[in-house]
């Protein structure tokens, strides 16, 4: 693997075997590369969906290392009675000198337990668990080094068998999208033929204008770009919901080797655009991993900073990421200076508490 290490991080141990080839995020474009390398980059992805619909293969497929090793299936008695339990694994993968460190947040279990109305609720509050710890961090007095732990994206997986979004991906959607970036992904698409992805595609995207969900959206290119990278981002545009499909296993097709599926009539190649959006998922991914986290920031952190810090505030979240109405503006200086007077109360109450115990020390003495 080209330059590239992985090492296990956190309570868990994960990382292990790579499959070869590197990820990519070392051929961001300059201007972003310049920047994380100095910084590197904490990065947190959130799966979500129905078991089954081969999460943990397509992560394991795009970070090149099995992130779940040891993981164990519940059998059918303990899926009835199955809460969702949250999965956060850290790997640090080291690429031409450009270090990512990645969380990935799996959610197994989703939408078993036959009652899986608010099913979802522990997935809501893990989200809100990591804004509060930055906002928390935010005004302490190491605001320097703060670890940012909050979800920048979210990959929502769509079943291919249904006819579209189920109910409750369509409430489950609508309770994520004000907190963070979603990412539509049509799961196994392997299963349907080209004709019916357009079809699910389609039908996908017409029910999340319906409903007003809000879904990632990929930045307008600027006129300065260049064409490769126009015509890149316009192939993602037009992609979305991505159809992927999902493998760690290495096959060869004509003396070349590939990640892909086999099947008694041929192999599924993930990184070949006609056979499925795997590439194109992760392109977009990785060039906009820096958007991700901004939007992350300046819209679904600000939006949820805004409403904590002022639980009557039940402004609608702001449309454009950086521009908070005039109102919420106003609310959120006035909460930073409250912040501010709280942090050198902070300060001053540490100063004394050392005082007392250095002049403690000495009485001792
Ligand atoms: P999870 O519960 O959503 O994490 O699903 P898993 O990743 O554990 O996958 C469940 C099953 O589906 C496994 O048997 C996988 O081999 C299979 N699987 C995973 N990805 C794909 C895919 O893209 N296409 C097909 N046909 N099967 C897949």
């Amino acid at each position: 693997m080209d330059n590239s290490k992985c090492s296990s991080m956190g309570s868990r141990i994960v990382g292990g075997e790579t499959l070869g080839g590197f990820i990519g995020f070392a051929n961001l474009p300059n201007q972003v590369h310049r920047k994380s390398v100095k910084k590197g980059f904490e990065f947190t992805l959130m799966v979500v969906g129905e078991s089954g619909l081969g999460k943990s293969t397509l992560i394991n497929s795009l970070f090149l290392t099995d992130l779940y090793p040891d993981r164990e299936l519940p059998d059918a008695e303990a899926k009835i009675k199955q809460t969702v339990s949250m999965e956060a694994s850290t790997v640090e993968i080291e690429e031409r000198g450009v270090r990512l460190r990645l969380t990935v947040v799996d959610t197994p279990g989703f939408g078993d337990a036959i009652n899986s109305s608010k099913c979802y609720d522990p997935i809501l509050e893990y989200i809100d668990a990591q804004f509060e710890r930055y906002l928390h961090d935010e005004s302490g007095l190491n605001r320097r080094n703060i670890s940012d732990n909050r979800v920048h994206c979210c990959f929502y997986f769509i079943s291919p068998y249904g006819h579209g979004l189920k109910p409750l991906d369509i409430e489950f959607m609508k309770s994520l999208h004000n907190r963070v970036n979603i990412v539509p992904v049509i799961a196994k698409s392997d299963t349907l033929t080209k004709q019916e992805v357009n079809r699910l595609k389609k039908r996908v995207l017409d029910e999340i204008a319906k409903h007003n969900i809000k879904i990632y959206q990929l930045p307008d290119v600027e006129d300065d770009e260049e064409e490769d990278y126009k015509e890149q981002t316009r192939v993602l545009k037009q992609s979305i919901p991505f159809a992927v499909v999902g493998s760690t296993t290495t096959i060869e097709v004509k003396g070349r080797k590939v990640r892909g599926r086999m099947y008694p009539w041929g192999v599924v190649e993930l990184e070949n655009d006609e056979h499925c959006d795997y590439l194109k998922l992760r392109t977009m991914l990785i060039s906009h991993m820096q958007d991700l986290q901004e939007v992350t920031h300046d819209l679904h952190y600000e939006n949820y900073r805004a409403t904590r810090l002022d639980p009557e505030n039940t402004v609608e979240p702001v449309a454009k990421p950086g521009k908070p109405s005039g109102n919420t503006d106003a609310k959120l200086r006035e909460k930073e200076a409250e912040l501010a007077r709280m942090q050198a109360m902070l300060a001053q109450m540490q100063k004394q508490l050392k005082m007392q115990n250095d002049g403690q020390q000495t009485h001792n003495l």
